[in-house]
């Protein structure tokens, strides 16, 4: 049997969990979008499909480890706070331990697609480099001199709870006005799903065909999107001035749509303390498996 460490992203509406060879390529996957009705008492849902994902790849690989990335502040295997799995105070290391009989390691998923993003040859040149997970939620991580900062107890860097305004909308953390209810793509999708009448379940690449043919109607909702997502990044921007951003999450699969207007409104607004002509913004080079790829490198 091949030898494989098995790498788990889980975010707040999709879970993938992946066999990854030596190599660190993804050789096997099985992933699920929670629905809906799931979404709303999540974590046994999450448990039993990784679980029974787990199983199937034990029948075929010899795994050498798990490795879990997902959203909130983990401390050594606890999951002290995800509020966009609604989880708090579970752990969830011991859990999965006792369930597939692996050793299990666990940290936040934003900083498992930073372990793996920095790895490409395209970021070589970079020492500085900031990176966002835009997807139910927004996640986030820094590598600062090439070393990936990390806090003591609490991870930090929870950048999609910094508040973008006053009186906003209400966060899952209990705040209001955070850059998640604005720059997530999950808003994002929230509001074009809404305006073209679409099912919240609908599939990825149909909304994205849907979006494409639609595009005359929801031209204000892109521009809104990308005038929030470029306050909140602008921020970062003015604070920790990165040699280069990527952008990883579902903003992957959007990015043909949103990444071109989003550098212009940065650089062509008054949002940057220190004005330039460029901004260095990548998508995720492994799109979506980032996450996956990460995870299994722990
Ligand atoms: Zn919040």
């Amino acid at each position: 049997m091949e030898r494989v460490k098995v790498g788990i992203d889980l975010g707040g509406s999709h879970v993938a969990v992946g066999a990854v060879d030596l190599d660190g390529n993804i050789i096997e996957q099985y992933e699920k979008d929670f629905t809906v009705k799931e979404k709303v008492n999540l974590l046994p849902v999450a448990i039993e499909f990784m679980v029974e994902a787990i199983e199937h790849l034990k029948t075929k690989y010899e795994i050498a480890k798990v490795g879990l990335g997902m959203a909130g502040t983990i401390s050594n295997g606890m999951v002290l706070k995800s509020v966009n799995l609604g989880i708090e105070n579970f752990d969830m290391k011991k859990e999965l331990e006792m369930k597939t009989g692996l050793q299990v390691v666990i940290k936040n998923d934003a900083k498992c697609v930073a372990i793996a993003e920095y790895q490409s040859e395209d970021l070589k040149p970079y020492q500085n480099v900031l990176f966002l997970t835009l997807g139910t939620g927004i996640g986030g991580s820094y590598i600062y001199q090439g070393k990936l900062m990390e806090g003591t107890v609490f991870e930090g860097f929870e950048f999609g709870h910094m508040v973008i305004k006053e009186n906003g909308l209400l966060c899952r953390c209990g705040k209001k006005g955070c850059f998640e209810k604005y720059g997530s793509i999950l808003a994002f999708k929230t509001k074009v799903i809404e305006r073209l009448n679409l099912s919240h379940d609908i599939p990825g690449p149909e909304l994205r065909k849907k979006i494409d043919t639609s595009k005359a109607f929801i031209e204000d909702i892109i521009e809104g999107y990308i005038r929030d997502l470029a306050i909140g990044i602008s921020n970062l921007v003015n604070i920790l001035e990165p040699d280069c951003i990527v952008i990883g999450g579902g903003f992957a699969r959007y990015d043909y749509l949103l990444l071109e207007p989003l550098k212009e409104k940065l650089v062509n607004s008054k949002l940057l303390f220190n004005t330039r002509d460029d901004i260095m913004i990548k998508t995720a080079k492994m799109g979506n498996d980032a996450g996956v790829v990460g995870a299994s490198l722990l």
